[in-house]
């Protein structure tokens, strides 16, 4: 996109660090409800674009937040000991295998830049989230996208991947993966963790591991000195705008992230929030049964509006739009539903143009979403 645009000389006389920076396009974001307020004149608008939690929060949360209000001038703990504590505790690790993040994204750019010089790789799948690529890109390193099996992880072929490329530092695995929802077998992902030399790092990002404990992989730390555990309190926590991640992995790999990370990466406010959060396993309960009762609901619609899908494993589902009508795709789809309020994801940037990702919403925002999406594919004004 801008990327192709931009180039050296419209910087000059500065020059950027290294040449890999052009080629990065900025991170798409969804559409904030307020841009399309302002662009449609649309009020009432539905956002199922960027996997937040419709259920919001833990009320526990706000109480926590509100404690702190009187401390804003002070530093946060720069070591966020009570929840690394509290963390430590729930995983059932030591807390010197505690990385905290501004999100889990500051994670995986601290795993990036701790790892990956100009001279590495970094091995990902096709279709898995567009992060791991950028790091590649952001490290001039080499970034190699191995294609996807039925739109998951090919694990066999990401294990072939790495033995032709013996300058591989990280592996970057999605599981639950984001934007298909693909998940792993656990027994799967063992054997490929086994198979890896000790010198790379398997990064497994957890992110929507909430929605389905299944999938989870933490006795592998015990086994494995080179995995990592990615995760967040952005998604079924319901705290993506105060950005808290952590990393779980060996005292010797969580040592080095801890050097690397910005010494207050997590706020005040953020490391309060994350503890209350934590210690309220009712509300993920309820964020995950809900989740769950909504997607069988809205496979029921797709499957009655002629709509393929990927089936999911997180809060989000990646829907077909190969129709058969005339000038219909998924662009001009997502185009009718923008105007009519909702907000959802196309994944043209992950070469997936017929598709759609959307967040599983409350009852009444999928509704919403099925009756406009049902106007639309009736060409109903
Ligand atoms: C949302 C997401 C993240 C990042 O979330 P943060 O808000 O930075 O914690 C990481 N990985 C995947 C797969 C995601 O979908």
């Amino acid at each position: 996109m801008t990327s192709k645009e931009a180039n050296t000389s419209d910087l000059a006389p500065l020059s950027p660090a290294y040449d890999g920076i052009l080629e990065l396009a900025p991170y798409q974001t969804g559409k904030p409800v307020e841009e399309l307020t302002r662009e449609y004149g649309v009020s009432d608008v539905v956002k199922l674009a960027s996997n937040e939690n419709p259920m919001g929060c833990s009320p526990h949360v706000t109480l926590a937040i509100t404690d702190q209000l009187g401390q804003l001038a002070r530093y946060p703990d720069g070591n966020g000991y009570y929840l690394k504590r509290d963390l430590a505790d729930f995983n059932d690790v030591d807390m010197d295998c505690i990385t905290l993040g501004n999100g889990s994204n500051d994670l995986l750019d601290i795993l990036a830049r701790s790892f990956v010089s100009s001279d590495d790789a970094i091995v990902y799948s096709q279709y898995a989230f567009v992060v791991y690529s950028m790091l590649a890109k952001m490290q001039g390193a080499t970034g190699i996208e191995v294609p996807a099996h039925h739109f998951g992880h090919d694990l066999k072929a990401m294990r072939q991947a790495v033995a032709d490329n013996p300058n591989t530092k990280i592996v970057f695995i999605a599981n639950p993966n984001n934007p298909t929802g693909t998940q792993l077998a656990h027994s799967e992902l063992r054997e490929f963790v086994a198979s890896m030399p000790a010198s790379v790092l398997v990064v497994l990002d957890e992110a929507y591991i909430e929605y389905s404990p299944e999938s989870n992989n933490r006795a592998l730390l015990d086994e494995y000195d080179n995995v990592v555990i990615v995760r967040t309190f952005s998604k079924a926590y319901g705290l993506a705008g105060l950005r808290v991640g952590y990393a779980l992995s060996s005292p010797a790999v969580a040592d080095l992230l801890n050097r690397i990370r910005q010494p207050f990466n997590v706020s005040r406010i953020g490391l309060a929030a994350a503890q209350a959060a934590l210690a309220d396993s009712d509300f993920i309960e309820t964020v995950r049964q809900t989740n769950q009762e909504q997607m069988r609901w809205l496979e029921k619609q797709f499957d009655a509006l002629g709509l393929g899908f990927i089936k999911s494993h997180a809060n989000f589902i990646m829907v077909d739009m190969t129709v058969d009508m005339e000038d219909t795709t998924a662009a001009s789809i997502n185009q009718a539903l923008l105007e009519q309020g909702v907000i959802v994801r196309p994944l043209k940037g992950y070469g997936l143009e017929n598709w759609l990702r959307i967040t599983v919403g409350l009852a009444e925002d999928n509704l919403r979403l099925i009756d406009t999406l049902q106007s639309i594919l009736n060409d109903e004004p």
